[in-house]
């Protein structure tokens, strides 16, 4: 009854003439979003969108954490509409906030007036409102640096709006506006946060997994559909291209020395990447490497294998610890089946002592021995392409 979402906007206000294109697609990717949980219209004013069910209908609980997940939002509250009229004001804050002035022990009013034709001044609103609240619940102090309760007033145009505390929303820009990036998925930990995090700045993403059958196996496979999957709600519908990669790492063992398995393999995985980032229109590929985590992951080994890519690479994990990366895979919700112990093609065929600082002419000179084109073109040829969407 009355109550809609109330969302402020992040970085988009920064974004000066182009900020309506930044609201219309963070308004249609809010609509997608809510497609799954009733009619509501979605619309903006003045620095924040409106969320207004259209029947009841709506399940609000679950539009609220939806829209709290979608990047372009920094806060979220559900708020009461009422008329623009200050004992109105008053009684819609009574009903709509009763459990929670009852169970605090210190408030205040805080008024924002966007409809500057009304005839208080936001002082004055506060005033008035906090002054009948106080009546009304008699154990309440006023308490303006640190209240336990902040009741929020906003007159806007069409209405005037009570609500509560807001929490906070995913930050970032609307998905879409940063471009497509090609993101390398591996069932691992580090692969889904860096792709959260490139996709939270605004980037729409195309998923890579490759994958070595019968070295692998099927539930290998079905575990990084399930982290695509778990991605969606931040990152949205996306396609996983699931890259054949069993004939290029038996050509590796047989051809390679083992010391540069890992590094050759690399190469062929940004490759790849850049193969479909070709195919997709992506302008970038990602990647959840860290700085020194693993052999292949040292300054040099890095720059060996950026040397087959023309586009640029995004590590966005690079400077972070494992627990850093951890504590943000616990929160995105993928961590718990990243940790599922099934084995991704990067743990086959692993060398005893991996090289952690390549030389490029070595390695250039090792990989002369292998069909390169060949085996590019038979993995491409055998990609499969799979939706990824909420609805599955
Ligand atoms: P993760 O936890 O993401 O698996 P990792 O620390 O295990 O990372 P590596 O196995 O060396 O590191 O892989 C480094 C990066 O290469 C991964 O973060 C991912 O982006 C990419 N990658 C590794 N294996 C695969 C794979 N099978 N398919 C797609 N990308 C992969
Ligand atoms: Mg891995």
């Amino acid at each position: 009854m009355n109550e809609i979402i109330l969302l402020k906007l992040g970085e988009v206000v920064l974004k000066g003439l182009n900020r309506r294109s930044f609201e219309d697609r963070l308004n249609a990717n809010l609509r997608r979003r809510l497609q799954h949980y009733g009619s509501f219209h979605v619309y903006s004013k003045q620095s924040a969108v409106y969320v207004e069910p259209q029947n009841g209908a709506c399940d609000m609980d679950g539009a609220f954490e939806a829209c709290r997940q979608v990047f372009g939002i920094i806060a979220a509250t559900r708020a009461r509409a009422c008329p623009k009229d200050k004992d109105a004001v008053f009684h819609c804050a009574q009903n709509y906030l009763d459990e929670a002035l009852r169970s605090a022990r210190t408030f205040k009013v805080e008024t924002k007036r966007a409809d500057k034709h009304f005839p208080m001044n936001s002082m004055e609103i506060s005033q008035y409102v906090g002054g009948l609240l106080h009546d009304a619940y008699p154990h309440l102090k006023v308490d303006v640096h640190k209240p336990e309760l902040c009741v929020h007033v906003e007159i806007r145009e069409k209405a005037a709006y009570v609500h509560g505390p807001s929490q906070p929303g995913a930050g970032g820009l609307p998905i879409g506006m940063g471009g497509t990036a090609v993101s390398l998925l591996s069932g691992g930990i580090d692969s889904p946060v860096s792709s959260y995090m490139i996709a939270k700045r605004g980037v729409q993403l195309e998923l890579v997994h490759f994958y070595s059958p019968p070295y692998t196996s099927p539930q290998a496979l079905e575990k990084v559909v399930q982290l695509a999957r778990e991605l969606t709600p931040w990152c949205g519908r996306m396609k996983l291209h699931i890259v054949p990669f069993t004939e290029i790492q038996e050509a590796i063992r047989r051809d390679c020395p083992e010391d540069h398995f890992t590094l050759i393999m690399r190469r062929f995985m940004m490759r790849l990447a850049e193969r479909v980032a070709r195919r997709t229109g992506a302008k970038a590929l990602v990647t959840g490497e860290s700085l020194g985590q693993v052999a292949s992951q040292t300054m040099d080994a890095l720059a060996v294998s950026d040397r087959v890519c023309t586009l640029p690479v995004l590590r966005p994990v690079i400077g972070m610890d494992k627990t850093e990366i951890v504590a943000i895979s616990r929160r995105i919700g993928t961590f718990n089946t990243s940790i599922l112990p099934y084995e991704d093609c990067c743990t086959v065929f692993t060398p005893r002592h991996p090289k952690t600082h390549p030389h490029l002419d070595e390695v250039v000179e090792f990989e002369k021995v292998l069909d390169m084109e060949g085996l590019i073109q038979r993995a491409m040829e055998a990609v499969e392409r799979r939706t990824i969407s909420m609805d599955e």
